[in-house]
């Protein structure tokens, strides 16, 4: 049991304050196992939360779920964990199913309940996952978007008329979600496009996924030519975009949530029978799936991660807001 440890806590819209001495609260439950967190990443929903549009996502909370960490006590003490930040309940027409990111009944980690962003966290055993101890933590703790990016291409692929590497791809967005999304692609060998409104990302996709972002704000898009567009933004721009740009019975798979509303072109989706595939984070089976092929190095190098101690969160979190933080993704680190 731990009684004081450092936290960040999201206090107000813009305002992510640390706490050296934080008092832990919600690690008593009897399903619960407590973890020391080594690696967590701040996520585009954690974002929203700071920006104060998440609704689910109030101040007071610890956030944070995109985490690596080992178990404290116990039989497996020392072991390194992930963890399915979705909270399921396993007994759901879904959760039978396997497709336990539908679940009715579902509860998630820095939402619900306490977060990463903190030296310990509490987590119910059935949502931890196993890492090797010798894997990067770092790259453990980027499971998580990288799930989201396996249950992406699942999508993509069971949707799509030809085999995903003869599909001309476009990939909306550079992002955390982006990036690994064309890094995943590019393990599969698929020729794509990559469009990225921040320049200081344009660098990194040349260098890891080989091929020259597009900035769509400057240069078009050719229109009605790709199998298969991937939209890792999901704002109402990119949701034309995405339309606009596939071609008559390609898929387009919506990832990104950034706007609340869409204005797409539903006389193309008809009369051209594209498919429109809503993507939510992944179900147990992509989590696993994911942290393997992070393993078998199916996501590159992972060198353009960047991190910073937990005390610098409210920065980090400031220069993300900016646009001045180049990296796609930023690692907190608890224990520094
Ligand atoms: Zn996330
Ligand atoms: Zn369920």
């Amino acid at each position: 049991m731990i009684n004081k440890m450092a936290a960040v806590v999201y206090t107000a819209p813009q305002e992510m304050t640390y706490f050296a001495e934080y008092q832990s609260t919600q690690i008593d439950r009897e399903d619960d196992v407590l973890l020391r967190i080594d690696s967590v990443g701040i996520c585009g929903s954690d974002m929203h939360a700071y920006h104060g549009k998440d609704p689910r996502r109030n101040p007071g909370l610890i956030l944070g779920h995109e985490f690596c960490g080992e178990i404290v006590d116990g039989a497996d003490k020392g072991q390194k964990v992930t963890g399915n930040p979705l909270i399921t309940c396993g007994k759901c027409e879904y959760c039978l199913q396997g497709r336990d990111n539908l679940c009715s009944d579902r509860d998630m980690i820095g939402m619900s309940r306490q977060g990463a962003f903190a030296q310990y966290m509490a987590i119910p055993k059935q949502c931890l996952v196993y890492a090797p101890n010798q894997m990067n933590s770092n790259h453990v703790a980027l499971t998580e978007p990288a799930a989201t990016v396996v249950h992406a291409v699942n999508l993509a692929k069971e949707n799509s008329f030809k085999p995903i590497n003869e599909c001309q791809v476009l990939v909306i967005g550079a992002g955390a979600i982006g990036l690994l999304t064309a890094l995943l692609l590019k393990s599969h060998g698929v020729k794509m496009q990559v469009l990225e409104t921040n320049l200081a990302r344009h660098l990194c996709v040349k260098e890891h996924v080989g091929v020259k972002a597009v900035n769509p704000l400057i240069e078009s898009v050719d229109e009605n030519s790709f199998d298969v567009v991937i939209d890792c933004v999901g704002s109402e721009k990119t949701n034309s975009l995405s339309i606009s740009s596939v071609k008559a019975g390609g898929t387009v798979v919506n990832v990104g949530l950034l706007s609340w509303t869409s204005n797409i072109d539903i006389r193309k989706i008809t009369l051209q029978e594209v498919k429109l595939i809503g993507c939510y984070t992944y179900n147990m089976e992509d989590f696993k799936s994911a942290l393997k092929s992070i393993e078998n190095g199916a996501f590159g190098d992972l060198s353009w991660i960047e991190e910073y101690p937990l005390s610098e969160t409210n920065m980090a979190f400031q220069s993300l807001h900016n646009g001045t933080m180049a990296s796609a993704k930023v690692i907190l680190k608890p224990h520094f």
